[in-house]
């Protein structure tokens, strides 16, 4: 099998070449046919994280180990299976639930491997899409995505199940009732896309890129804010006071502040980017004007499930995908660097 790894952090990534692997036991091995690019591999690429306050969280302390093929959103052909794996054969084409956990504790056990206390994540800790092939423990982290477009169904393992999940937080809210939506990059159309599927009718969009207006609101959106100091207001005007809830993608601590500032009595701030940062937060403010803030990390075996299920009922509309070859995965990563990208790169 061939690989696009990280071989340092920032540094181009290289082809490196590697034995297939042979599967055992409950082993799957799929050659990879499709593979989202997410903002999540720029972080592992560059090699860290920006917690705030000045700290960083530096890959390799997150026990990642180099070299590693990033790429977590994979799918592709089954081609080779363990004795023991059932459920699975070869020729299947599957799209790779790929947020692991250890698989033996009680949050495994329930089905929300994406909050193990002990990560095994395609892509991050394992090689992912960015190799021809792809080894899994178990079949169980196969998904079949039907009859919707590959490169459409790649985008449900990180982007699709991100945004279902950060929604499925929201809790009870009336479909009418107004959110703001920030960033309206690969997670923004997926999150709009999600809220239409899902019966909501008023999104509201902002981005620092005020280019982004045509494509947000030829996708269906209520309305389009550029970032800038009349952010709120214009928000409160469109929506006839403060939205009753705002999905903050970006999350760099600035857009954190807008979401939690924008929000009204009783309003949610679901946070899902890790654009790093941090914000202030008034303690008797949080009394005075109660709002709830809620970390939100992809989703789990039910929302994929859940997303598989809405895109092919005919109820979750595509993303816009743009397929390169996976020889060209470093344009594809600086094209994604450089904010070139509305939705999603697939390499293929
Ligand atoms: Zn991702
Ligand atoms: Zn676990």
């Amino acid at each position: 099998m061939e690989l696009w790894a990280i071989v340092a952090p920032g540094k181009p990534l290289q082809k490196i070449e590697q034995a297939d692997p042979v599967p055992q036991g409950t082993e799957v091995l799929i050659r990879v046919t499709h593979c989202g690019v997410c903002h999540s591999d720029l972080h592992l690429w560059k090699g860290e994280y920006d917690l705030g306050g000045g700290k960083k969280l530096n890959i390799l302390d997150r026990g990642v180990t180099l070299p590693r093929a990033p790429g977590h959103e994979v799918l592709g052909e089954v081609v080779a299976i363990g004795p023991d794996a059932q459920g699975v054969k070869v020729g299947d084409k599957r799209v790779v639930y790929p947020w692991m956990g250890c698989g033996t504790c009680a949050v495994c056990a329930r089905g929300e491997e994406n909050l193990c206390d002990k990560p095994h994540a395609i892509g991050v800790i394992h090689h992912g899409g960015f190799g021809s092939h792809v080894l899994l423990p178990h079949p169980r982290y196969l998904f079949d995505y039907g009859t919707v477009d590959p490169a459409v169904a790649v985008t449900f393992a990180c982007s699709g199940i991100t945004v279902h999940s950060a929604i499925r937080k929201l809790g009870e809210i009336d479909r009418a009732a107004s959110i703001l939506l920030i960033g309206a990059g690969g997670l923004g159309f997926a999150a709009l896309r999600m809220l239409q599927a899902l019966g909501h009718s008023s999104v509201i969009v902002t981005d620092i890129n005020p280019a982004k207006r045509d494509a947000v609101m030829a996708a269906g959106a209520t309305a389009f804010v550029p970032a800038g100091p009349d952010l709120i207001a214009e928000v409160h005007r469109i929506a006839g006071g403060p939205p009753a809830a705002c999905i903050d993608l970006v999350n760099n601590g600035k857009t954190t502040q807008t979401g939690l500032d924008v929000l009204g009595r009783g309003g949610k701030l679901v946070l899902v980017g890790v654009g790093g940062g941090e914000i202030a937060l008034s303690t008797a403010g949080m009394i005075f004007r109660p709002r709830s803030i809620i970390g939100s990390a992809t989703g789990s075996f039910a929302d994929m499930t859940a997303v598989i299920e809405l895109a092919n009922s005919g109820k979750l509309k595509a993303v816009p995908v743009s397929c390169m070859a996976r020889d060209h995965a470093n344009q594809a990563m600086e094209r994604l660097e450089h904010g070139e990208v509305t939705g999603r790169i697939v390499l293929v």
